[in-house]
C-alpha cells in the first residue's frame, strides 16, 4: 500500500433544461444566434427586477432530493461580486448561506464495491455569458447569461481519477432520469472542476489543489491522475504543494498553475435584496415528489430482480431512462424478456445506428416490437423473416402485422403447400435426395436450407423435416440434423 493517499472532490455544474432562463423571460437554449436571446434582466440594466423561474428552482429542487439532501425550508439568493465581461451585471446571483439542499449522499458501485460520496451541498445560480477569443478581438455572446446553473459540491470522499471518471458518469445518467439536464459535457450543459489533495495515509487532507477546464469524463481522470503522481512525487522529494487553482491542458496531457485560489470572502457574498428567500411550502414539496423517478442504480438493481438478464443487458438497458421504459412497456406488452434485451441490444440497435436516429424518434414503438417478437414466439413468422420485417418497419413506419401481410411472410404450415416445396427440392436434387436414402445426416440440413430458400424462409421448417423423412425414408435420427434447425 502506498504511503500516500488522495482526496478527491468535485464540484459539477449542470445547466437545467428550462423553457426560459431563470430570472427573466428569455429563451434558454443552445446553439442560437449569438445575443438573441436577451433583455434588460439578464443584460444587468439598472432598475430591472429578477423573478424567479418556478421551473427552475423546482428542478434544483429534485437534484437535491434525489440526493438525499435535507432541503432549505427556505432557499436564500445571495449576489457574489466579480467582475469579469461574461457577467454584465458585475454580479452572480447565486446562494452561500441557504442552498436547496446539504448534506446529501450518492451510493454507486466503484469496482464492485459500493462506495458513498458525500454530497456538501447542491445550490442553485445564474450562469454567466460566452466568450469567444478570435485572434485579436474576444467575442461575447450573453444568450447563455441568466440560464439556470445548478451546482453540485461533493465532499472530497473519492480517491482516484477512474472514480470520479465512473461517478460523474454515474451522476449523468441520473440527471438525465431526473430529465432536468442533458448532460451534454461537450456543449457545456455539464461541467466539472475537481479539487485533489494528498497526503501521508492517515494525516487527513493535504493541500488543495482545484483544477478547472474539464469537459468530458476522460479528461477527469486523466487530470486527476496527472495531479495525484505530480503531488505524490513532490511530497516525496520532500518538497511542498502550493494551494492553487491548474487548468488542464488537454493537447499537452498536463495541470498548468493559473492563479492562487481566491478566499470565499472575495466575492462579498450579501443576500439579494431584490428577490425574496424562496419558501418550500408543503405543496411544492409535494409537486417535486410527484416528479422522482427510480434512479438508475435502484432501477437497475430491480431490473436484475425481475428479468433474468446478463450484466451487459442490464448496463445496456438502463444506461438511458426513455430505453429502459421501452423495454419494460415491450415486455409487459407480452414479449419475451430475454428475446426483448437481446433484440434492443443487437438488431434495433444496430438499425438505429444505421439510420442516425434515437430510440424515441425512431417508427418502432414498443407495441410494434411487442406485436414482431409476440409473433415470432407463436412460430407464427421465421427467425430471418422477424429480422426483415423490423428493416421494413424502419424503412416504411408500418406495424408488422400489416408488414407480414402485406409481404405475404406468414409461415407456411400447411402440409400440402410444404409437401410441393419439399417435392420440387428432392427433384431438383437427386444427388442429395440420394444421399440421404443412404443415411448421410449432412445432405438432409441442405435440402432443408434448399426449401427454406424457395419458400423466402416461410416454410415451417419441423414439417420440412417430417416430409423430407417420409418421402426420402431416411435412416438419419433425430438429433443428427440439428444443423438444419433454424
Ligand atoms: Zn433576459
Amino acid at each position: 500500500m502506498s504511503a500516500y493517499q488522495s482526496f478527491i472532490g468535485l464540484e459539477i455544474h449542470i445547466q437545467l433544461l428550462t423553457k426560459t432562463k431563470i430570472f427573466c423571460g428569455c429563451r434558454s437554449a443552445f446553439g442560437d444566434e449569438p445575443n438573441t436571446n436577451v433583455c434588460p434582466v439578464c443584460m444587468g440594466y439598472p432598475g430591472v427586477l429578477p423573478a424567479l423561474n418556478k421551473e427552475a428552482i423546482a428542478k434544483a429542487y429534485l437534484v437535491a432530493r434525489a440526493l438525499d439532501c435535507s432541503l432549505a425550508a427556505a432557499a436564500v439568493f445571495e449576489r457574489k461580486n466579480y467582475f469579469y465581461p461574461d457577467l454584465p451585471k458585475n454580479y452572480q446571483i447565486s446562494q452561500f448561506a441557504s442552498p436547496v439542499g446539504r448534506n446529501g449522499r450518492i451510493a454507486l458501485e466503484l469496482s464492485g464495491k459500493v462506495k458513498r460520496v458525500r454530497i456538501h451541498d447542491v445550490h442553485l445560480e445564474e450562469d454567466a455569458g460566452k466568450m469567444i477569443h478570435a485572434g485579436d478581438v474576444s467575442l461575447l455572446d450573453y444568450n447563455r447569461t441568466g440560464t439556470p446553473l445548478l451546482e453540485i459540491v461533493t465532499e472530497p470522499d473519492l480517491e482516484l481519477g477512474e472514480e470520479a471518471e465512473q461517478f460523474l458518469q454515474h451522476f449523468r445518467r441520473l440527471v438525465r432520469y431526473l430529465g432536468v439536464c442533458d448532460g451534454n459535457m461537450e456543449e457545456g450543459s455539464m461541467r466539472c472542476d475537481a479539487n485533489v489533495s494528498v497526503n501521508l495515509a492517515g494525516k487527513g487532507l493535504g493541500s488543495k489543489v482545484e483544477i478547472k477546464n474539464l469537459n468530458s469524463s476522460r479528461f477527469v481522470k486523466k487530470a486527476l491522475t496527472y495531479e495525484i503522481a505530480r503531488h505524490t512525487e513532490l511530497l516525496e522529494a520532500g518538497g511542498k504543494v502550493l494551494q492553487e487553482t491548474r487548468l488542464w491542458n488537454e493537447n499537452r496531457d498536463l495541470t498548468e498553475g493559473m492563479r492562487s485560489k481566491e478566499q470565499a470572502d472575495d466575492y462579498r457574498y450579501f443576500p439579494e435584496p431584490d428577490l425574496p428567500p424562496f419558501t418550500a411550502d408543503p405543496s411544492f414539496l409535494a409537486e417535486v415528489e410527484g416528479a422522482l423517478v427510480e434512479l438508475p442504480a435502484a432501477r437497475r438493481a430491480r431490473m436484475a430482480r425481475d428479468y433474468s438478464l446478463s450484466d451487459a443487458q442490464l448496463d445496456f438497458i438502463t444506461e438511458e431512462k426513455e430505453r429502459a421504459d421501452f423495454y419494460e412497456r415491450t415486455v409487459a406488452l407480452g414479449a419475451d424478456p430475454l428475446t426483448t434485451a437481446s433484440w434492443l441490444g443487437s438488431d434495433v440497435k444496430k438499425l438505429l445506428n444505421r439510420e442516425g436516429l434515437e430510440l424515441a424518434k425512431s417508427p418502432l414503438t414498443p407495441e410494434r416490437l411487442a406485436e414482431l417478437l409476440v409473433l415470432l414466439g407463436e412460430n407464427r413468422i421465421h427467425g430471418k423473416i422477424a429480422k426483415q420485417a423490423l428493416e421494413v418497419l424502419f424503412a416504411e413506419d408500418k406495424d408488422p402485422a400489416q408488414i407480414i401481410r402485406e409481404q405475404g411472410w406468414e409461415r407456411i404450415d400447411d402440409a400440402g403447400d410444404v409437401a410441393g416445396f419439399v417435392d420440387a427440392a428432392i427433384t431438383a436434387n437427386p444427388q442429395a435426395a440420394a444421399a440421404i436414402r443412404g443415411g448421410d445426416p449432412k445432405a438432409i440440413g441442405f435440402l432443408v436450407g434448399q426449401v427454406m430458400k424457395t419458400s423466402s424462409g416461410r416454410a415451417d421448417p419441423q414439417l420440412v423435416h417430417q416430409l423430407l423423412r417420409e418421402r426420402l425414408q431416411s435412416r438419419v435420427t433425430e438429433d443428427s440434423d440439428a444443423n438444419a434447425s433454424d
